[in-house]
């Protein structure tokens, strides 16, 4: 069992290895970073997920005694007398390399600890590796991590394909890591030590007091931050990014279970009532500005329980699942970037939550019959696809690119590689590409579009391209 002088917990797990020590060279790391002289408008951010394979493999120290690795995610080392404890450990193609430059600055004592803020393997991808050549650290996570984990394994094919929509690059690079070494890869983590949501865990180490607190709701329900309360320093994983600030992504169209707003709503309180100093996120750079911080955290909590409250108002007012996601906006005050969290998608994601996927709105949605497998009887009933097709082109000219889409999906249930409609379609997708960019530059949304344009493209007769 971990020694109870140094966990504050009650549900510890040994782990399985002495304490091995490797020959490390000590070396400084460069100065600690500058910080971001004039803040932004809380609408606006300055990296968006497009930014994250721009970012080198480097390191850099953060704050006395505390190091960055950067790269498409963060891995941080935080020194005390006895030895170190890490927080997240990179995406698998980058954690052996952020892993050898933050190995350059340990002295000659123990890792302790290692702190997975959450299962997703940009964070987690390096952490077994971390951990064979560390055999003594002792891995800390939320106990959701382990269900989250589960899962994530066992539809490792079906995400793997969803992720890679929109990071084909990054999906591919983790798929080859994971065949030349099993250990880099996300899944299979054993933990050693296991978060609740009740209660904190504090590591009394010398000269530096750390704490490991619950945060789910971010990007899970798994997730952990670590807060440094001397130095108010705050490590917030996901729970306060890719994007900051911004509308979280409380559903993520890659797939995943929902996330829940209730839990995110008191953790970013939580974050908010420790008033930290400096955030260092799971992604992009550290924020060091108060201020700035607190009212950036104060927004996102607002924005989001906004949110909630409109929706859960409107559906007891009988509002429809459809109209909630068409009208519910952000006021002015609470105004975010949408640029990875959308406000519709997660109007959905809680209005399912609350009540499942029946909408109550037709009967044909309690039957494993689709409105698209009766397109070629409209096609039929209207004589043909030429009605349809010159129906979508006045809707694409009146503005209205997703009606045109559902028009022009009727016609593809019959003629697929009818190049008009083709050519209409990819006219319609550029339309909804242009307004997507011209509103909340959502990566997923434009990603999304910008796989069907290409697929699209690629369909048409090699005569109309
Ligand atoms: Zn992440």
């Amino acid at each position: 069992m971990p020694n109870r002088s140094s966990v504050q917990r009650r549900r510890c797990r040994p782990t399985h290895f002495g304490l091995a020590l490797l020959a490390l060279i000590p070396l400084l790391g460069p100065q600690t970073a500058a910080s971001d002289p004039e803040p932004r408008p809380l609408h606006e951010v300055k990296e968006r997920a497009w930014d994250f394979p721009k970012t080198p493999v480097a390191r850099e120290q953060i704050e006395p005694g505390i190091w960055r690795a950067t790269g498409v995610s963060n891995s941080y080392l935080v020194e005390a007398q006895e030895g170190y404890v890490l927080i997240d450990s990179g995406l698998p193609h980058q954690a052996k390399k952020q892993k050898a430059l933050l190995e350059e600055v340990m002295q000659e004592k123990p890792l302790l600890y290692i702190v997975l803020s959450h299962s997703h393997v940009d964070h987690a991808g390096g952490a077994r590796l971390w951990r064979a050549d560390h055999p003594g650290a002792r891995i800390i996570t939320h106990e959701s991590f382990v269900p989250m984990q589960r899962t994530l394994v066992e539809l490792g094919p079906y995400f793997g394909k969803r992720g890679a929509m929109a990071m084909p690059n990054l999906v591919s690079a983790t798929a080859r890591s994971r065949d030349t070494d099993p250990l880099l890869t996300g899944g299979h983590i054993k933990p050693d030590i296991l978060i609740d949501d009740d209660e904190p865990l504090r590591l009394d180490l010398a000269g530096r007091n750390i704490e490991v607190l619950p945060m789910p709701g971010g990007e899970g329900a798994d997730g952990l931050g670590v807060w440094l309360p001397d130095e108010e320093i705050l490590f917030t994983g996901d729970l306060t990014g890719p994007h900051f600030p911004a509308f979280p992504n409380l559903y993520s169209v890659r797939g995943e279970r929902y996330r829940e707003f209730l839990p995110y709503i008191r953790s970013v309180s939580k974050a908010i009532e420790l008033n930290p100093r400096v955030i260092a996120h799971g992604h992009f750079d550290v924020i060091r500005d108060r201020d700035y911080i607190r009212k950036a955290l104060t927004r996102q909590r607002d924005a989001v329980q906004y949110v909630h409250d409109q929706t859960v108002e409107g559906m007891n007012q009988g509002k429809g699942l459809y109209e909630l996601m068409a009208t519910i906006q952000l006021p002015p005050e609470l105004a975010l970037s949408e640029g990875y969290g959308r406000v519709t998608w997660s109007v959905r994601a809680l209005w399912e939550t609350y009540t499942g996927w029946f909408d109550f709105e037709s009967t044909t949605s309690l039957y494993p019959v689709t409105a698209r497998q009766v397109y070629p009887d409209l096609v039929a009933a209207t004589g043909g696809v030429d009605p349809i097709l010159a129906l979508a082109r006045q809707r694409l000219e009146g503005g209205e690119p997703v009606k045109a889409l559902h028009l022009l999906e009727v016609v593809e249930s019959t003629e697929p590689e009818n190049p008009e409609m083709l050519a209409l379609k990819i006219r319609t997708l550029e339309a909804l590409r242009t307004r997507a960019m011209l509103q909340h530059r959502n990566f997923y949304e434009v990603s999304w579009l910008d796989a069907r344009l290409a697929e699209t493209k690629a369909s048409l007769p090699a005569a109309s391209r």
